[in-house]
Order: C-alpha cells, then structure tokens, then sequence
C-alpha cells in the first residue's frame, strides 16, 4: 500500500468543494491549490515580493496585500503579464504541494490525498496525480448555482463558464465522473460508490 493522490477537477461551481468535502468524510486529505495560490501571495512572502518588484507599491492596497482587482485588470488584457505572474506564482504553488504532500506521508504512508485543482485539465497536470476524478454538471444547473452562489445575474453567470473549457470536454480526459447535477444525497452515494471502488482496487484499508 502506498499514498493514492486523486486529482479533484471541474468547472467553476460545478461542486468540487461539495465533493471535496464528502471525501474528507471518509478520511482523504485535501490540499486546495486555490487556498494555496492566495497563502503565496501574502504580504512579505516570495511571490508576494516578486510580484511588488515587478509591478511597483501600486499593486497594492493601503494595508499591504495585493489589489487583486487591479492584478485581474493588468494580467487579462496581457497575455505576457498573465504568463509573468503564473512564473512567479505556480513554482511556489508546486513547493507548497511537495511539502503538504511530504507531511501527510510521513504522518500516513498510506493516505489517499486529494489535490483540488480547478484548472488541473488546462494545466496539462494529469500526469502528476494517480487519478483524475472530475465533478460534471450540467450548463444549466451550473450557471443556476453559480448565479445563486456568488449572487450574481444569470449573463455574467453564464460568462464566467464560457470562459473556461467546457465541462463536456473534460469528461473526455477524467477517469472517474462524478455527476452533480442531481440532490446531494445522489451525489453522496456516487462518492460512495467511488471510495469503495478505490479501497478494494488499492487494498486500502
Ligand atoms: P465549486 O467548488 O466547484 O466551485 P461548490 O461545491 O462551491 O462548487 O458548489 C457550487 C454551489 O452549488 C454551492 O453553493 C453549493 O452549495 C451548491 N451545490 C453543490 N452541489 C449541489 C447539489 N448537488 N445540489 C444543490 N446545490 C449544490
């Protein structure tokens, strides 16, 4: 037996926090790459400060942490900038995973961890992880909980996923789907279903 690492992907408000959290009920550890990617970016701390050398004090609000707003504005009108600021946050990104990863190892060899990675499938970072499970739901019903979630109108709602890459696609390169879409409690009995899989495929437990 040794660690298992389930890469937990989707699309915005597709319910990978739901899921993220139904996995830890049953004993997975979760490292969050988007928790991750704000601690990095803390005042005082390396991608904090590359990011004040390249970009000057006006990146930053009048306490200190970085205006994330006016960050937003410069990065997506310059796709040199976007790839500038990934340079200086991903690494420090990758550190963090290697060393919560580490930790959780020598506290449990045998620990299934689950990295939640939003953009996991655009990152081309399949090969990193021993499993990728990809939480699907419907356009519709996304856009509803998104709409609801974050309280925003049903248009910008709509944007926000045709940003990204459409959730069909993924399913593609997945290999375990999850469908949201339906109750909670139906989405529950497929995690069930899948860590019961995972347990006796693994001889985990
Ligand atoms: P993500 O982490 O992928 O952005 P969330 O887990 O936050 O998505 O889910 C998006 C929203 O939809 C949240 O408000 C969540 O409570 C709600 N939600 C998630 N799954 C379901 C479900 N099966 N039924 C109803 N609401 C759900």
């Amino acid at each position: 037996m040794i660690m298992f690492i389930i890469g937990l992907t989707g699309g915005i408000a597709s319910g990978k926090s739901t899921v993220a959290k139904m996995l830890v009920e049953k004993g997975a550890c979760l490292i969050d790459a988007d928790r991750l990617a704000r601690e990095v970016v803390e005042p005082g701390r390396p991608a904090w400060r590359d990011i004040v050398e390249w970009l000057g004090d006006a990146i930053l609000l009048p306490d200190r942490n970085l205006d994330r707003a006016r960050l937003a504005e410069i990065v997506f009108n310059d796709r040199s900038k976007l790839e500038k600021l990934n340079r200086i946050v991903h690494p420090r990104v990758g550190e963090r995973f290697g060393a919560l990863t580490e930790e959780i190892k020598k506290r449990d060899p045998d620990a299934v961890v689950v990295y939640d990675i939003p953009l996991l499938i655009e990152a081309g970072m399949q090969k990193i992880v021993d499993l990728v499970l990809l939480v699907y739901v419907t356009p519709e019903i996304q856009a509803s909980r998104l709409q609801q979630r974050d309280g925003i109108s049903r248009a910008a709602a709509e944007a926000r996923i045709k940003a990204q890459k459409p959730l069909e696609e993924k399913k593609e390169l997945a290999d375990v789907i999850i469908d949201n879409s339906g109750a909670e409690a139906e989405t529950a009995r497929q995690v069930d279903r899948f860590w019961q899989n995972l347990k006796k495929e693994k001889g985990l437990e």
